[in-house]
């Protein structure tokens, strides 16, 4: 589904990216760990064509197309979406708009027809429910006014409405209390643990982990994949440390 071979990219002209290779199959789900400042985020953001990310060499395909070519919102048509960091706040523009308009603009890019109100709601409501986000919240402005798990649950329910076929979070853990941790991993297995998906999941910690399971782990440290393994590797990091680790 994902490709990565040897990416390298800039920002401001300073390399951050130093040869990536990653690949990511449909049904897997891979977690990249490392230390603040690997890169984590930069990945994220240079998949998802954030401005300013520049690609200097290397290459990256999603489902066969190259994913370069692609403009950030033709990449979301494509079925990639990218959970951030820190959601953004969208003061006057209410969830339910937003998410209404960025799934029939979608819709739309593919050739498909856009969903009427009420089938919008009836989508919205599900997956609302499953992230246990009170509708309410729904009908206020993006994100304005919530908490860290409000913003985490959030980004989660628009992902359930989108369906991407390959999410990309980054560190979608980072603020939230125990049981918010448990519903948004409950969510991103009801959403996106299928045979035809894939997750990328961005995280520093290993906790998310006992809760979407990952097939594989990756160390991202300077700007590459320097170690790969199964779960167990997560455990190990968490045990003994990003430079215990490296050095053996
Ligand atoms: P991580 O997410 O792994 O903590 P980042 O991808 O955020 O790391 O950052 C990787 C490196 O890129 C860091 O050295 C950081 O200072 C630098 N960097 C990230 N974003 C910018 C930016 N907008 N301008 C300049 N340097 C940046
Ligand atoms: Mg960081
Ligand atoms: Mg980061």
């Amino acid at each position: 589904m994902l490709k990565i071979t040897n990416l390298t990219n800039a920002i401001d002209g300073k390399a951050i990216l130093k040869g990536l290779t990653l690949s990511i199959n449909a049904g897997e789900i891979h977690a990249i760990m490392g230390p603040n400042g690997a890169g984590k985020s930069t990945l994220a953001y240079t998949l998802g064509g954030r401005p300013g990310y520049d690609v200097t060499g290397g290459s990256a395909t999603f489902d066969g197309q190259d994913l370069f070519e692609l403009d950030p919102h033709e990449r979301a048509a494509a079925g990639l979406f990218l959970g951030f960091q820190y959601p953004v706040e969208i003061p006057g523009v209410s969830n339910l708009q937003f998410l209404r308009e960025s799934l029939n603009s979608q819709r739309k890019a593919r050739g498909e027809a856009a969903l009427s109100g009420g089938e919008f709601i009836k989508i919205a409501k599900e997956k609302a429910g499953l992230l246990g986000l009170d509708m309410d919240m729904l009908k206020r402005p993006v994100n304005v006014g919530f908490s860290g798990g409000e913003k985490k649950r959030n980004e989660m329910v628009q992902m359930g409405i989108l369906d991407p076929k390959l999410a990309i979070l980054d560190e979608t853990d980072s603020g939230l209390d125990i049981d918010a941790l448990k519903t948004v991993g409950a969510g991103i297995n009801a959403i996106m643990r299928k045979p035809d998906k894939a997750v990328l999941l961005i995280t520093h910690y290993q906790r998310l982990l006992d809760y979407v399971q990952p097939d594989f782990v990756h160390v991202l440290a300077g700007g590459r994949i320097v170690k790969s393994g199964g779960p167990e590797l997560a455990l190990e990091l968490e045990r003994e440390g990003y430079a215990e680790v490296l050095a053996a």
